[in-house]
C-alpha cells in the first residue's frame, strides 16, 4: 500500500512559516481537486515560464491537455522537470498595522517530470475524464471525437514526486500593543461563485440544462462543486 503522505525533501519542505506546511495526500488532494487552474512552471532554454492551464488528476498524477501546436506542450513531450502550482484566495486578512496583514490561502506545489501521454486510447480517456470531472455525465452526451480533433490534442502527465501544501486560515495576529487601536481590523472572505448559466441564443428549441449538472447553481462555490462531483 503506498505511502499517504509525500517525503519532502530540500525541495519541498515549507522553511517559511513551516508550521503552515502538510503533505499528506489528503490535504494536497483536497487543495487540488477544489481547483480548475494551475500555473506551470518549467525552463526553456534558460528562461523560466509560468503558465496557467486547466487541469485534472488521477491518483498521484496530474494531467494538462491543450493543442498540438502549443510551445508549452510540445517543448514538455519529451520529458521534462515541472512545478504545478494551485491557489485558492480565501481571504483578505486586515490587521491594526501594515506589517501584519495577510492572506487567507490553501496552496500546492507540486514537482515532477512533465511527458507526453503517447498511448492514444490513454489520451482519448483522459480527455473524458477531464471533461466528466468537470460537468458529470457530459461526455455520453457529446458527439464522439473526431480523429482530427484528437490528434490535434496533446495531452501530459507529471506524475507527482514530491509536494507541499501551504494554508493559512483566522485572524490577523498583531502586536498585543495593537489591540488597544481604534484601528477595524478581521478577515474579508472571498469566493468564487457560479453565476446564473446563460443559455447559447442558438440553442435547439426544448433542449433543457443537463440534469448532470445541478450542482452549477447560481451562487453555489466553485470549489466546493468540483470537490463534490469528484467524490460522488
Ligand atoms: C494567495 C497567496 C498569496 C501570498 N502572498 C504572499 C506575499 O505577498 N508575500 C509573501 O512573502 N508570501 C506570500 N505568500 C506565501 C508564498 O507563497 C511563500 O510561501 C512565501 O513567500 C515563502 O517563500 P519561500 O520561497 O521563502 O518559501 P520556502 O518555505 O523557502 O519554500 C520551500 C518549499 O516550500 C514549499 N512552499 C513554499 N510556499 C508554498 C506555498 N505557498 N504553497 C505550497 N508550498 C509552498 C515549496 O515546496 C517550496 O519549494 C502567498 C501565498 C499565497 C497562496
Amino acid at each position: 500500500m503506498p505511502d499517504a503522505s509525500f517525503t519532502p525533501t530540500d525541495r519541498s519542505r515549507v522553511k517559511r512559516l513551516h508550521e503552515r506546511g502538510k503533505y499528506d495526500e489528503a490535504s494536497i488532494f483536497a487543495i487540488l481537486d477544489a481547483a480548475f487552474i494551475a500555473h506551470v512552471g518549467y525552463v526553456m532554454e534558460g528562461q523560466p515560464f509560468v503558465t496557467p492551464t486547466a487541469f485534472w488528476r488521477q491518483g498521484r498524477t496530474l494531467y494538462w491537455h491543450g493543442s498540438a501546436a502549443s510551445r508549452m506542450l510540445r517543448f514538455q513531450e519529451k520529458g521534462v522537470p515541472a512545478c504545478v502550482t494551485v491557489t485558492h484566495l480565501d481571504g483578505l486578512v486586515l490587521a491594526r498595522s501594515g506589517f501584519h496583514h495577510s492572506i487567507n490561502y490553501r496552496s500546492v506545489m507540486a514537482f515532477g517530470t512533465a511527458k507526453l501521454v503517447d498511448d492514444p486510447r490513454e489520451e482519448a480517456a483522459q480527455l473524458d475524464l477531464f471533461i466528466d470531472r468537470l460537468y458529470p455525465g457530459r461526455r455520453a452526451e457529446l458527439r464522439p471525437n473526431e480523429t482530427q480533433e484528437l490528434k490535434g490534442t496533446t495531452v501530459i502527465a507529471m506524475e507527482i514526486e514530491e509536494a507541499s501544501a501551504k494554508t493559512r486560515t483566522g485572524h490577523p495576529k498583531d502586536d498585543e500593543a495593537d489591540y488597544a487601536l481604534d484601528c477595524w481590523a478581521g478577515v474579508i472572505p472571498i469566493q468564487q461563485v457560479v453565476g446564473k448559466p446563460e443559455a447559447d441564443p442558438r440553442l435547439k428549441k426544448g433542449v433543457d440544462f443537463p440534469t448532470g449538472l445541478t450542482r452549477y447553481r447560481d451562487g453555489a462555490r466553485f470549489d466546493e462543486l468540483l470537490v463534490a462531483q469528484m467524490t460522488e
